[in-house]
């Protein structure tokens, strides 16, 4: 791990950095508070230690910039004081600091407060991982591993906002496996879960890297194409299709499942500054599905705005 120690004093600096490099960590100096800030505004620095009386910016004030900024991660400040009153070491801390040492140090104390130090960063670090899987779990649907439905909602928001600024058209397609019910009921859920697992693998293969795929509830899928227009979007609807034809689900014993699908798409060509339009968006490729079905599946309907 590295360590900036900020010291006006070469001496103090020298010794706080002989301790820790002894200590096995990498450790870069600054001779002030405003050298220390330029390194950490550059360089990923997440533990400083550093003295308190300093001309130009002190230590106190420099963790008070270090607090009071928008820094990638929390930064862990040691002040290193000869002020040893109990009120000043109480201002030290409420100033963001969340250790001292009082000089002259003693190495061991300085090695077990850096351990500390350590220690509430590591738990730190598991935390920002645990809150980043949470929230890549909250936006993936497990099954498929495509954006779940509120993921691609999102999206879809987003892309919508997007082609608004910039006067793009943008198309969604509705696709629904046909006659999913029976599959699951000739052949079991878990072949089931195969087929929606093949249907999303298909979708993707057949989408551009920067068109939204997602799970929209059980066996229907969106995808939402930004910059699309109307034929655009009915070719890429229709090559969905043409792969769900051209593969079959292969069962356990070699057996082979035809899948089919059917699918609703729907174009914006003008924008206008109405915010239900995502909803109205969805809404018509739900309605252009709704009719692919109603005359027997397996086809590309269309609805505009
Ligand atoms: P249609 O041709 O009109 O689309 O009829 P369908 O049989 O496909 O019926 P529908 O789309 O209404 O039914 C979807 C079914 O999907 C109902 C539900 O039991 C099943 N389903 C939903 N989620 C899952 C899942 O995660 N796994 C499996 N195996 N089945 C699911
Ligand atoms: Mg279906």
């Amino acid at each position: 791990m590295k360590i900036l120690v900020v010291d006006d004093q070469q001496l103090e600096r020298r010794l706080i950095e002989k301790t820790l490099t002894r200590l096995g960590y990498e450790v870069v100096t600054a001779d002030g508070g405003e050298a220390a800030w330029r390194l950490i505004q550059k360089e990923q620095i997440r533990f400083v230690i550093t003295d308190w009386n300093m001309p130009g910016l002190d230590g106190v004030q420099l963790t008070q910039k270090i607090r009071s900024s928008e820094l990638s991660g929390y930064v862990y400040v040691i002040l290193v004081t000869s002020n040893d009153r109990s009120d000043e070491i109480v201002e030290g801390l409420y100033s963001g600091a969340d250790d001292y040492v009082t000089k002259p140090f003693n190495p061991a104390e300085l090695e077990a407060r850096v351990a500390v130090g350590e220690r509430v960063l590591t738990l730190e670090d598991n935390l920002v991982r645990a809150k980043n899987q949470l929230e890549k779990l909250a936006m993936v649907d497990s099954l498929t591993g495509l954006m779940n439905r509120r993921a691609i909602y999102k999206f879809t928001r987003g892309e919508l906002e997007r082609a608004r600024r910039i006067a793009d058209p943008i198309s969604v397609i509705f696709l629904d496996i046909d006659k999913f019910k029976h599959i699951n009921d000739t052949y079991g859920h878990l072949v089931g879960d195969e087929a929606l697992k093949l249907m999303a693998q298909i979708i993707r293969k057949r989408s551009r890297t920067y068109d939204g795929v997602g799970r929209w509830a059980g066996d229907e899928f969106l995808v939402v194409m930004p910059g699309a227009n109307q034929p655009d979007v009915r070719k890429a609807a229709e090559r969905i299709l043409k792969g769900v034809a051209d593969t079959p689900l292969v069962l356990p014993n070699n057996d082979t499942v035809q899948l089919r699908a059917s699918a609703g798409i729907a174009t914006l060509q003008k924008m206008t500054n109405s915010p239900t339009l995502l909803d109205d968006l969805i809404q018509a490729a739900d309605e252009a599905l709704y009719r692919s079905k109603s005359l027997g599946g397996n086809q590309v309907e269309e609805n505009s705005l």
